[in-house]
């Protein structure tokens, strides 16, 4: 039997202290944020994503009446952005909650489709954490052991 500590390594610092890419990418999510549709929840979310060609996408929860059928905003931009640009990948994500197991799980196998990293903002206001990989948020996610 081995036992083992796991290191989650990120950031947490304010929106001021970073480049300017990743502050826009975090305006685009809470702008994406305010035409969330959630009439249920009330809970608005946005998320925005920078491919590598520079391109900037950006997406929103969208609620149902049928709970299954509606979508966090995290995955709605993550599979627009591989049906509309199947040939790029994507380099960070800007995300104005955390998110759920699903979509963590979406990002992870995303980061793996693309072969890289995913950068991940984290936050709506001024505190923003960072991490340099989905890993860092699903160290352990479904997959082969
Ligand atoms: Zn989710």
């Amino acid at each position: 039997m081995n036992r083992s500590t796991l290191t989650i390594d990120y950031t947490e610092t304010t929106k001021d202290q970073l480049g300017s890419e990743d502050i826009e990418l975090l305006e685009k999510a809470v702008k994406a944020a305010g035409s969330a549709y959630a009439p249920y929840s009330q809970f608005r979310v946005g998320a925005a994503v920078r491919l590598d060609n520079g391109q900037v996408l950006c997406g929103n929860n969208q609620e149902n009446a049928s709970f299954p059928a509606g979508i966090c905003a995290e995955r709605s931009v993550v599979f627009y952005a591989h049906a509309n640009f199947p040939a790029n990948r994507i380099l960070a994500i800007a995300i104005t909650a955390s998110p759920c197991g699903i979509c963590r799980q979406v990002l992870l196998d995303s980061e793996k489709r693309g072969g890289i990293p995913i950068r991940v903002l984290l936050g709506a206001g001024d505190q923003v954490r960072i991490f340099n990989s989905i890993k860092d948020l699903l160290p352990f996610g479904f997959d082969s052991i």
